[in-house]
């Protein structure tokens, strides 16, 4: 799946709901950063925990993308039809001694500030109780740069801090996903909210355990709502009015501080995007003081 072209990004929705404003904000820059550079953009729908996901979730969100005239270079791709790929990647990295079965519950965990009463990094004792899988991080002092907000620093503390990368419940968990399916599509640079910023030192292990190179990251700040809270499907963000889209990407491109003329409300979608592609600076999203 992997391919010449030097910039290939994604917008990677969980279909917990419909398109919010604010996932609109991070699927717009994410398109506008990559078709600035001549690059690809592509879709991929994060459906892995059905529990949480309402089946016209994914429909909602693929039919706003397209109200709003963000088309993707490939057809989209689905998470839960990448079971197979997952579990290669976890039976790679179990063999490598890169991931242990976990059968602490959450409480059991907490009680012990992180670690693990049954010691399940050394004892794999954990096969007749319903196990986690849990990647074994590294204690590290990591030191990575997002093209937004500069040089990062993250600490990350193994056993401790070590994610889920398949549920006890059987769900295969982001950390895994989301590092196997950008290594899959060939993505060299995330565009994403800065809600996932702490993610991404744990993620640059995982790259590393599967032998990858890691792409560019760039996380812009999340849009909050009045009571400064991120907007959110849990926080019932309301879907976006797909009747109305050149509104709404002109709204998204004011929280991107991209300063659009007002005269882009009396034009086309493609007018607008053609002049938000033209236009786009991604420093000026720091500046936006959300
Ligand atoms: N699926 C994640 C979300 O909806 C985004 C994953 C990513 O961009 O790395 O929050």
């Amino acid at each position: 799946m992997t391919s010449p072209h030097p910039y290939r990004g994604r917008f990677a929705p969980s279909p917990t709901g419909p398109l919010h404003f604010g996932s609109l904000v991070t699927a717009l820059a994410s398109y506008l950063e990559a078709k600035s550079r001549n690059g690809q953009w592509l879709i991929r729908i994060e459906d892995l925990d059905p529990l949480r996901e309402p089946a016209e979730a994914t429909g909602q969100i693929l039919g706003s993308l397209d109200a709003h005239g963000l088309f993707p270079s490939e057809p989209a791709l689905f998470q839960s039809r990448r079971h197979d790929a997952y579990h290669a990647a976890i039976q790679h990295l179990l063999s490598e001694g890169n991931a242990y079965r976990c059968s602490c519950s959450r409480k059991q965990l907490q009680a012990n500030f992180g670690r693990h009463p049954q010691h399940c990094r050394e004892n794999d004792t954990a096969r007749e109780a319903p196990f986690a899988i849990r990647f074994a991080l590294s204690d590290d002092q990591c030191h990575w740069h997002d093209q937004l907000l500069g040089p990062q620093r993250q600490v990350v503390q193994a056993e401790i801090d070590d994610p889920v990368l398949l549920r006890k419940e059987g769900f295969f968990a982001y950390q895994l996903a989301v590092v196997v399916d950008d290594i899959a599509q060939g993505i060299t640079h995330v565009v994403r909210g800065s809600d996932l910023l702490d993610m991404t030192a744990q993620q640059l292990q995982v790259y590393r355990a599967l032998g990858a190179a890691p792409p560019h990251w760039l996380h812009i700040p999340v849009i909050v709502n009045n009571d400064g809270q991120k907007l959110s499907k849990q926080n019932h963000a309301p879907a976006l009015d797909n009747h109305t889209p050149v509104k709404n990407l002109f709204a998204a491109l004011s929280a991107l501080n991209q300063q659009p003329p007002t005269s882009l409300l009396a034009g086309s979608v493609d007018n607008l995007l053609q002049w938000a592609c033209t236009h786009w600076e991604p420093g000026a999203a720091y500046l936006t003081p959300w």
